[in-house]
C-alpha cells in the first residue's frame, strides 16, 4: 500500500480509456477517474466509467468517478475554413447572424451578447489566447479592436468576465447530464462556472431524495465566485481550483494567491478540495514535466490540497500513465514538508460542532498514542472527512457498506475507503469498532495487537454524526 496521502484525479479520454491502459492509470496511483462531458460522447463515457469500475474491482481497490458537467461555456461559432488569424489592431465582429465566420466576423453562442458588454470591456476568444476590446456596440453586433492576436477556430471557449452573472451555472443541459451521471452511479458530479451558492444549491436540488446521491463538486472559475467563497465552500461537498478558466476570468498572476486562498478555505471548513489543470502540462507530449511543473505539483501539496488533477495529460496525451506516476512521486515527496498535525489550524466545524470536537479528540489521542491507523466506520463519510482534516500523521481506514460513500471519500486526503458488507445496525458501540477492526485486519491495513483509534457515530438512525472515540487493541 501506497504512503502516499494526497490523491489523484485522472481525466479519461481517447488516450486512456482502453481497459488495459485504465488499469496501468490505477497500478500507477490514479484514484479517482474524471469523465468531462464537454468532450467526447455519452456512449464512450459510460463505457469508461463501466471500464474503471471492472479494473478497480479485480485490483481489490476503489476508484472515484468524477462525471464533469460542461456548464454555460460560452463559444464562438462554425468558420467558413478550418481557421482564421486574428491579427493585433485590426476590427473583429462578434455578430448576432448565423454566418459562417471569417476575418472580419464570427457568430456565438451567447443569445444576446450584445446586451451584456459595453465599449472598453475586454472579450477573450480561443480559451483567452486572443484578446478584443469593444469599441463599439451596433444593431446586435459587437465591434472591438484585436489587442492580442492568434488563431482562432470552429466553436472555441470564448470569455466575457462578468457576464457569466447571466448564465445560471447549472443549465438545462446540466440537468439531463446530471440524469445521465445518476444513472450511472457518479461518486461525484462536477459544476462547471459555479457563480454562487444558489449555484451549488440548484444542483443539489435536482437530486434525488432518497437512493444514489453523489457529492457534488463546485468549480471555482468565474469571477463572480470568487466573491462568494464561504458561501460556496458551504454549500459544497468538494471543491476544485478549476485554474484554466479562472486563469482567464482574472489577472494570471492572481491565481497562484487564489489557489492559496480557496484551499485555506476549504482546509478550514473540512472540504475537500482539487487543484487542476495544466499541472503536468508539457507530459502531454513529453514523457519528463518541467522543473516548474514539478514545483507547481509540490506547492498544491504544501498549499494544503487534497487532491491534484491531471486533464489532456491522461485524457488526449501521449504518456497517460507516466503522468501519473510522475505526480504521485512528486506528491509522496511534497508531503515530507507539508504541514503536520500539529501545525494544522484547527478546522471551524460551524456545522456541527460536537461532532468536530470528537473527530479532532480522535486525532490527538491517535496521535498521543501513535496508533497504527483511525478507523472511522461511516455511512455519509463525514467522519472520515472530519478527522482528514487535521492532516493526522497515520492511515485513515472508512469502512462503509455504501458504495457512493466510498467513491466520494476516494478524494479526500489521507482516507482509505473499505467497502464493507451491508450488516443490520450494530448493537453497540463495542459491536461497531468490532466490526471497523475487522474489515482493517481482513484487508491487512493493521495487523492484529495493533493498537488503533476507532471514531463514528452511536450505531442507529443518526447518520453523519460524530460522537465517539474509542481507542481498542486489534
Ligand atoms: P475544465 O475545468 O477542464 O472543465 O475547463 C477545469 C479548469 O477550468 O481549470
Ligand atoms: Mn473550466
Amino acid at each position: 500500500m501506497t504512503e502516499r496521502r494526497t490523491k489523484i484525479v485522472a481525466t479519461l479520454g481517447p488516450a486512456s480509456s482502453r481497459p488495459e491502459r485504465v488499469a496501468e492509470l490505477l497500478a500507477a496511483g490514479a484514484d479517482v477517474a474524471r469523465l468531462n462531458l464537454s468532450h467526447g460522447d455519452l456512449a464512450d463515457h459510460a463505457e469508461a466509467i463501466a471500464c474503471v469500475r471492472d479494473r478497480a474491482s479485480a485490483l481489490g481497490r476503489a476508484c472515484g468517478v468524477l462525471v464533469d458537467l460542461p456548464g454555460p461555456k460560452l463559444r464562438t461559432g462554425d468558420l467558413a475554413e478550418d481557421y482564421v488569424v486574428l491579427q493585433p489592431g485590426r476590427r473583429f465582429i462578434l455578430t448576432r447572424d448565423p454566418v459562417p465566420g471569417d476575418e472580419q466576423r464570427v457568430s456565438t453562442t451567447v443569445p444576446g451578447l450584445a446586451d451584456l458588454v459595453g465599449t472598453g470591456d475586454e472579450i477573450f476568444l480561443s480559451d483567452g489566447e486572443i484578446v478584443l476590446r469593444v469599441i463599439e456596440v451596433s444593431d446586435g453586433d459587437v465591434v472591438t479592436e484585436v489587442m492580442r492576436g492568434g488563431t482562432l477556430r470552429s466553436r472555441k471557449g470564448m470569455h466575457v468576465p462578468g457576464a457569466e452573472l447571466r448564465f445560471e451555472a447549472f443549465t438545462p443541459a446540466d440537468r439531463s447530464a446530471l440524469a445521465w451521471a445518476l444513472d450511472n452511479r457518479a461518486d461525484l458530479v462536477a459544476i462547471s462556472f459555479v457563480r454562487n451558492a444558489a449555484d451549488v444549491h440548484r444542483a443539489r436540488d435536482a437530486l434525488p431524495q432518497d437512493g444514489h446521491r453523489p457529492l457534488l463538486v463546485a468549480k471555482i472559475e468565474t469571477r463572480s465566485a470568487l466573491d462568494d467563497l464561504d458561501a460556496i465552500v458551504a454549500a459544497a461537498d468538494v471543491v476544485m481550483v478549476a485554474r484554466g478558466d479562472l486563469g482567464i476570468q482574472v489577472p494570471l498572476q492572481r491565481v497562484p494567491l487564489l489557489q492559496k486562498e480557496i484551499i485555506s478555505v476549504c482546509n478550514g471548513t473540512g472540504t475537500p478540495v482539487i487543484t487542476a489543470t495544466e499541472m503536468l502540462e508539457s507530459m502531454v507530449h513529453s514523457p519528463l514535466p518541467t522543473r516548474a511543473e514539478a514545483a507547481d505539483v509540490a506547492n498544491a501539496v504544501l498549499d494544503g490540497t487534497d487532491a491534484l488533477m491531471l486533464s489532456e495529460e491522461t485524457a488526449v496525451g501521449d504518456f497517460p500513465v507516466e503522468s501519473v506516476a510522475t505526480m504521485a512521486a512528486l506528491a509522496e515527496a511534497a508531503e515530507s514538508a507539508a504541514p503536520a498535525y500539529a501545525e494544522i489550524l484547527e478546522p471551524e466545524g460551524a456545522d456541527d460542532p460536537v461532532s468536530w470536537a470528537v473527530a479532532h479528540a480522535a486525532v490527538q489521542a491517535a496521535e498521543d498514542l501513535a496508533v497504527a491507523a483511525i478507523l472511522c466506520p461511516t455511512q455519509t463519510g463525514a467522519t472520515a472527512r472530519r478527522v482528514a482534516a487535521f492532516r493526522p500523521s497515520m492511515p485513515i481506514l472508512a469502512p462503509s457498506p455504501r458504495p457512493e460513500t466510498i467513491g466520494g471519500l476516494t478524494v479526500s486526503w489521507g482516507v482509505t475507503p473499505l467497502p464493507v458488507e451491508e450488516l443490520p445496525a450494530a448493537a453497540s458501540i463495542a459491536e461497531e469498532c468490532e466490526r471497523a477492526v475487522s474489515a482493517a485486519l481482513g484487508v491487512g491495513l493493521v495487523t492484529s495487537g495493533d493498537l488503533v483509534t476507532v471514531v463514528a457515530g452511536t450505531p442507529g438512525p443518526r447518520a453523519g454524526r460524530t460522537d465517539f472515540v474509542r481507542v481498542v487493541r486489534a
